[in-house]
């Protein structure tokens, strides 16, 4: 074990912890912690007093081990927190908020609000707490490119004239694609009119309309919601197939839009795909303007590099970053993510980042130790989507080179990853034969061991089937 790395390790985690977490989380939770050391199998996580490191064991214990395993590419990895305020590593922070943290230990065992300092910009009759938006997420920071252009516009639109443009806007999208961004950058907007905004996600309403009706407090929750001028709703799918909550939201909604209040709702997919979404719901949401966020293009992914990297002071060659968008087709979330790590290793190996060192991080990638068994149809949608062709031509007729070097990355990988007979391949692939699956195979494999840019596709498609299909993450992002 040895300090300096478990240092670093720590603060490019921190950094991924901080944008997916709300401020006030970030600031009580993990602000005034340290990497202290970093060993085979364990990470072990300095905190500031015992109720800190409680706290962290409850609550972010699983997000921190899995940003720390995929830091690092150590799947075994267990994360310890130790008390260890008077370790010399926490000399170099300010003295002032430890001594805080510390006293409002000591005075105080229940949880404290977040952060004193940043007191809320309550106008004398809203009574309610600043919403809880992240930093991070503003339009600034929002790279617009064509696949979410629609989207931005008529959030750009919203911001600039709540109620009046389109209500609700309902952003949807797939995951990482930027509509928490989006949604919390209206926020940000917002708050610079008006304080009367509420952000809120799906899951965190049902609780708290659970909450209110158990404590017969439903009047003071209606009470809020209603005089919202703004009201952001994160992960609106979560409030399907619960009656009651749906309910109560059905009249907030009526309530706010009859008086011109601005609603914008984010969601995986649009309102009439949600399972157990109550039809009036469904159809109030289709009333104002849907838009979708796809995935991003190539120059999307380079122009998001690029901000990050200048935002780290990194200088970067066009051909690195040239090779990190290449890697990482799927999500924005994705992207970052890659980028991240490739960044640690820039750090750990003290170099800039140089072609050589983003292939070496790309190389190791850490993959999902137990990963869940993928299916053919999602194989064949990663394969189709990266070649930009319809999943439907990998089985069709066309043989022109594009196509066939997509269908020969799909019978490699439905081969390598499910273990699938020839046969069952061949049919897969739209009744090919034997002989054919078998030469698709042999291409690849053969030309995995000289083409990297190959290998490159094929790990990336691999791990990306393998993240799909791991569990969802509870919390909302
Ligand atoms: P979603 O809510 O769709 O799952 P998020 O809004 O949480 O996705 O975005 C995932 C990450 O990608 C965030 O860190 C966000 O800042 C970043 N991101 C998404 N879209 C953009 C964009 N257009 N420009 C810059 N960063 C983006
Ligand atoms: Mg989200």
């Amino acid at each position: 074990m040895h300090q300096a790395t478990a240092a670093q390790v720590w603060e490019t985690a921190l950094g991924q912890l901080q944008v997916q977490l709300s401020r006030s989380s970030y600031d009580t939770w993990l602000k005034n912690t340290q990497g202290l050391a970093l060993g085979e199998d364990r990470f072990i996580v300095g905190t500031p007093n015992p109720f800190i490191r409680e706290g962290l064991e409850r609550r972010l214990y699983t997000l921190i081990r899995k940003t720390l395993m995929a830091l690092t590419g150590q799947p075994n990895l267990a994360v310890e927190f130790q008390v260890a305020a008077l370790l010399t590593a926490t000399a170099s922070r300010p003295a002032a908020p430890q001594a805080r943290e510390e006293s409002a230990f000591t005075e105080n065992t229940t949880l404290r609000p977040p952060e004193a300092g940043l007191a809320p910009l309550i106008a004398w009759d809203w009574p309610y707490p600043q919403p809880s938006l992240n930093a991070k997420f503003t339009f600034e920071r929002f790279v617009v490119g064509g696949c979410n252009q629609f989207s931005h516009a008529a959030a750009a639109r919203v911001a600039e004239r709540p109620g009046a443009a389109y209500n609700p806007l309902f952003l949807y999208g797939g995951v990482g694609l930027g509509k928490t961004h989006l949604l919390q950058a209206v926020g940000h907007r917002a708050l610079g009119q008006s304080p009367k905004v509420l952000h809120v996600s799906g899951d965190q309403f049902t609780r708290e309309f659970v909450g209110a009706i158990r404590n017969q407090t439903t009047d003071e929750f209606q009470l809020k919601y209603r005089s919202a001028e703004i009201l952001l709703v994160d992960d609106v799918q979560f409030l399907a197939g619960r009656e009651q909550t749906q309910e109560s939201f059905f009249h907030i909604f009526n309530e706010l839009h009859s008086h011109s209040r601005q609603i914008i709702l984010a969601s995986d997919r649009p309102p009439q795909a949600i399972p157990g979404l109550a039809d009036r719901l469904v159809s109030r949401f289709q009333g104002g303007l849907l838009a979708d966020l796809q995935s991003p293009e190539l120059e999307t992914r380079q122009a998001i590099l690029r901000l990050r990297l200048e935002e780290e002071g990194c200088p970067c060659e066009d051909e690195c970053l040239a090779l990190l968008a290449a890697a990482a087709p799927g999500s924005i979330r994705g992207l970052e993510e890659l980028l991240n790590r490739v960044l640690l290793q820039a750090r750990l190996s003290q170099s800039q980042l140089n072609p050589a060192l983003v292939a070496q991080a790309l190389a190791r990638s850490p993959r999902p130790s137990s990963r869940p068994a993928t299916n053919p149809a999602a194989i064949l949608g990663a394969v189709a989507e990266h070649f930009r062709l319809a999943p439907e031509a990998l089985s069709g007729p066309s043989r022109d080179r594009r196509t066939s070097q997509a269908r020969q990355v799909a019978i490699f990988l439905l081969r390598e990853e499910l273990r699938r007979p020839w046969a069952e391949i061949g049919r897969e692939l739209g009744g090919r034969r034997d002989s054919s699956v078998l030469r698709g195979y042999a291409r690849v494999s053969a030309a995995l061991k000289a083409d990297a840019e190959l290998r490159l596709l094929v790990s990336q498609l691999r791990e990306r089937l393998g993240a799909e299909l791991l569990p969802p993450d509870p919390r909302s992002h």
